[in-house]
């Protein structure tokens, strides 16, 4: 390997999503000296233990389904073909492991000089690198960006806490579970929790109010928790976990909750998962002695434009806690790495955190970009929104029994005599893939009037997107 440089123009702490998008702008489109540190593989969270494995397993639990409803459409399918998931996670590595190397090709190809290593910053200009073999080396930097990640949160200080896993640990299930519980109610819990279901694992959900999702649209949150019972899934309400303990002999676990008075347990469980949010992965990196301020939470402070309080330190991605999306982290790096060396052109880039929508790979699919009805209703005044939505049963479920047809709900809600859309919550079939066209046209500043000058795609659901009445 060769010697790591000694001085750098750009130095990316972090080889995820954001480090990446914005080192390999820098370097490839604007030709500055750039240099990504990176402890574990590149690509981050997403590409590692987030977005990509977690798709591929939803993959797999989306066949399982369409497996089950086949039969509707008249083919004769075998359920009881039992799912390899040894050889489904070995796939899965191989092709993370893919994504590593091409990750590696991409820097390479670019001119970004890549460290394998862990930094610490030692003032504003300057960090320190420990390799793999323990040896240290400073590097000098003009600029800096932190663009570090998060972790999963530490669950909280009850007996027996370290027994369950987090979504790091998921992916390092080798064989397909008997049962388990997740203890969650936001995007990772609930989707773990639909794909367990589907993929035929008895599967338990603590939460500690009435439905999940609590920060999305009420139809949403109302929706999901709805369908997730219907699926099956064990939704333990209101529940608040009092203690894990495991089976020296069986190896199960138990997790026992009180539900307001009550108490209950559910046992011989094979994994239990927690799920209840991300911390920033800012532990031993030097914030202090570069003088770089965090917030309550311990997420570094960064303004519209990646800057924090120190000059020429930077900040993005989950590590600011703002949108934690690999999307938004990588546009946040391009916009920063434009500002700083992609000239006068450039002089005011910067991410607009308005109006980003979201996918949560549910079972059915949740798509939502902007206000929620509570949100719009506070921001302009219930008698200034205006409520489209309608629910029903897409067409692909026609040929099915009633007890397998799932939901369809949508929602458009408008601000305004001109009826701007202002927020749209779409739950059911393709939602993920429906939503980024919407989002497009409620970016734009769209109009119902010009959602129904569309004319609808038949037959699809979508198409009752733009004939609300
Ligand atoms: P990261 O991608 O976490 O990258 C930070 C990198 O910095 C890491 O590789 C870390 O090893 C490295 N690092 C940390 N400290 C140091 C140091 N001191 N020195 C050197 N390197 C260091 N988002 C979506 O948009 N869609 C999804 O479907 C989705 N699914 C997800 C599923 C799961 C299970 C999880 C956990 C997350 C998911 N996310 C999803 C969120 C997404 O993964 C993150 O928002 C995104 O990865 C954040 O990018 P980042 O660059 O800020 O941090
Ligand atoms: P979230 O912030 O989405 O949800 C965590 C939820 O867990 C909280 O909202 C809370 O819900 C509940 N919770 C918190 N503490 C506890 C506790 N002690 N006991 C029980 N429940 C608790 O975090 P996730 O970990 O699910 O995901 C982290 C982030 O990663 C997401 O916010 C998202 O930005 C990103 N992500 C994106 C995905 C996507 O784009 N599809 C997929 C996965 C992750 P309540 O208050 O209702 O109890």
């Amino acid at each position: 390997m060769a010697p790591i440089s000694k001085e750098t123009d750009f130095l990316v702490i972090g080889g995820g999503s954001g480090g990446l998008g914005a080192a390999r702008a820098a370097s490839a489109r604007y030709g500055t000296r750039t240099m990504v540190i990176e402890g574990k593989r590149l690509g981050g969270t997403c590409v590692n233990v987030g977005c990509v494995p977690k798709k591929v397993t939803f993959n797999a639990a989306a066949i399982a389904e369409t497996l089950h409803q086949a039969q509707a459409y008249g083919f004769s399918v075998q359920e009881t073909a039992p799912f390899d998931w040894t050889t489904f996670k070995n796939k899965r590595d191989a092709y993370i492991t893919r994504l590593n190397g091409i990750y590696e090709r991409n820097l390479t190809n670019d001119k970004v000089e890549y460290v394998r290593g862990w930094a610490k910053l030692l003032s504003r200009n300057s960090v320190e690198v420990t390799l793999d073999d323990g040896t240290k080396t400073v590097v000098n930097a003009k600029k800096i960006l932190i663009a570090v990640g998060g972790n999963p949160k530490v669950p909280p200080q009850i007996p027996g806490a370290e027994l369950g896993i987090n979504s790091d640990g998921f992916f390092d299930i080798d064989t397909l579970p008997k049962k388990v519980a997740l203890i969650g109610a936001g995007y990772i819990a609930v989707e773990f929790a639909g794909m367990f279901n589907a993929l035929g694992v008895e599967t338990h959900l603590l939460i500690r109010h009435d439905t999940v999702l609590r920060h999305f649209d009420p139809m949403i949150q109302e929706g999901v928790t709805g369908e997730y019972e219907r699926l099956g899934v064990k939704l333990h309400k209101r529940s608040t976990t009092t203690k894990v303990e495991k089976d020296e002999q069986t190896g199960k676990l138990t997790v026992h909750y009180t539900q307001g008075e009550t108490e209950g347990l559910v046992s011989d469980l094979d994994h239990l998962i927690w799920a209840v949010g991300r911390t920033p992965a800012t532990a031993g990196l030097g914030l202090e002695e570069a003088g770089v301020k965090v917030d309550k939470k311990g997420h570094i402070v960064a303004d519209d434009y990646q800057n924090t309080n120190v000059e020429s330190v930077y900040a993005l991605g989950d590590v600011t806690g703002r949108v934690e999306l690999t999307p938004v982290a990588i546009a946040a790096g391009r916009k920063l790495a434009a500002r700083l060396y992609g000239g006068e052109q450039f002089s005011t880039a910067k991410l607009d955190y308005a109006d980003i929508p979201s996918v949560v790979f549910a079972h059915p699919e949740v798509g939502s970009i902007g206000l929620t009805e509570p949100e719009a209703i506070e921001r302009y005044g219930r008698d200034n929104v205006t409520i489209y939505k309608t629910n029903f049963t897409a067409m692909y479920y026609a040929m099915m029994d009633p007890a397998e047809k799932g939901p369809t709900a949508y929602k458009l809600i408008c601000a305004g005599p001109e009826e701007k859309v202002v927020g749209l919550h779409i739950m059911g079939l393709g939602s993920g893939e429906m939503l980024q066209g919407f989002g497009v046209a409620v970016k734009m500043g769209a109009t119902k009037a010009d959602f129904d000058s569309c004319v609808a795609i038949h037959p699809t659901s979508a198409e009752e997107l733009v004939t609300l009445r």
